[in-house]
């Protein structure tokens, strides 16, 4: 074993856990070749719906090589957004958990952008590219070949002792590091999140109809809201968590400890009366630094509209 390689993977695991990383696990960046195949077969199934951007950079989601010139490994890390606290959902409409408060993106990469800085000190410069979400990087695939986790029946990366409500971010590098093994799958035969999704969109084992599914529809998606989703939003006016909320892995959630995850007071005291009167103004003063401006005030308001039509209010 090469052993400035396992003296290097030894301190980024324990600097990925000062900086309040769950997991952290090394993959040797390489072609991703079982998952070029899935990837095809999903855009060509169409299940992408208006999501064009997944059929770009095709060969550089597959190839981190590619992506980054000279990288030798992928260093996959988790961060923990499960809540401190439940938003009520008493005649509320919901939004996803990892919705609750800051925009991860931006937490997320600052902190990489802080522990990668502290590795230099430390070993000197290296080549890298930090990703959180933000780029063609197949984040569930180098995840689970770098053992984090296995990926569930929802297509959500899960852990035994944590469940699935993570960020996943990025290190691309030039460092030669020792490579982690995959871990087994542990969704036996229990099918709790088929079951409970409302609009049939897990089509089978980790294949979700993007199309067909409410995030989808709820963020994604620059038009109307298609018919086929009438009165099975169950309220969602973002995101969806209910094939992650069933999902028995989850009981082992703990809440996290990152105070920019706090859950923002607006959500707390808001019920359906007041999301039906959003305004502009008040979108862009509520949501000035979470992650629910991807869908603008006009796709939320087009969430709600929506939602209340279904329900005939
Ligand atoms: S997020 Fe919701 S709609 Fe999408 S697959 Fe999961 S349960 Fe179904
Ligand atoms: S609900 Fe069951 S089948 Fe679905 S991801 Fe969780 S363990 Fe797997």
């Amino acid at each position: 074993m090469n052993s400035i390689a396992a003296t290097y993977s030894q301190l980024i695991k324990s600097k990925a856990k000062k900086f309040g990383f769950q997991d952290c696990g090394i993959s040797k960046a390489d072609f991703l070749e079982e998952d070029a195949q899935h990837l095809e077969s999903w855009l060509k199934n169409n299940f992408h719906g208006e999501m064009k951007y997944m059929e770009n950079y095709f060969d550089k989601r597959l190839d981190p090589r590619l992506l980054v010139e000279g990288s030798q490994s992928v260093i996959s890390l988790s961060y923990n957004y499960f809540p401190k606290e439940k938003i009520s959902t008493l005649e509320n409409y919901k939004i996803s958990k990892y919705a609750y408060a800051e925009d991860y993106h931006e937490v997320i990469k600052e902190i990489l952008c802080e522990m990668v800085a502290e590795l230099q000190e430390e070993i000197g410069d290296f080549g890298f590219r930090v990703f959180v979400d933000s780029a063609p990087v197949l984040e569930r695939s180098w995840a689970r070949k770098s053992g984090i986790g296995w990926v569930g029946k929802n297509a959500n990366l899960i852990t035994k002792q944590s469940g699935s409500f993570y960020f996943l971010a990025e290190i691309i590098c030039d460092l030669e590091l020792i490579p982690d093994h995959e871990t087994t799958d542990h969704c036996g035969t229990c099918r709790k999140c088929i079951e409970a999704c409302p609009t049939d969109a897990i089509v089978s084992d980790k294949i979700i109809d993007g199309s067909k599914c409410i995030s989808y529809a709820t963020i994604e998606l620059k038009n109307e809201i298609p018919e086929h989703f009438k009165n099975k939003m169950e309220d969602w006016m973002f995101g969806c968590d209910i094939c992650q909320d069933v999902c028995p892995w989850n009981r082992f959630s703990s809440p996290n400890l990152q105070s920019r995850f706090t859950p923002n007071a607006f959500l707390k005291n808001f019920k359906k009366g007041e999301w039906k009167e959003l305004t502009q103004e008040l979108f862009s003063e509520i949501f000035k630094k979470s992650p629910v401006k991807r869908t603008k005030f006009a796709g939320l308001k087009r969430n709600i509209e929506f939602l209340e039509q279904s329900s005939g209010q």
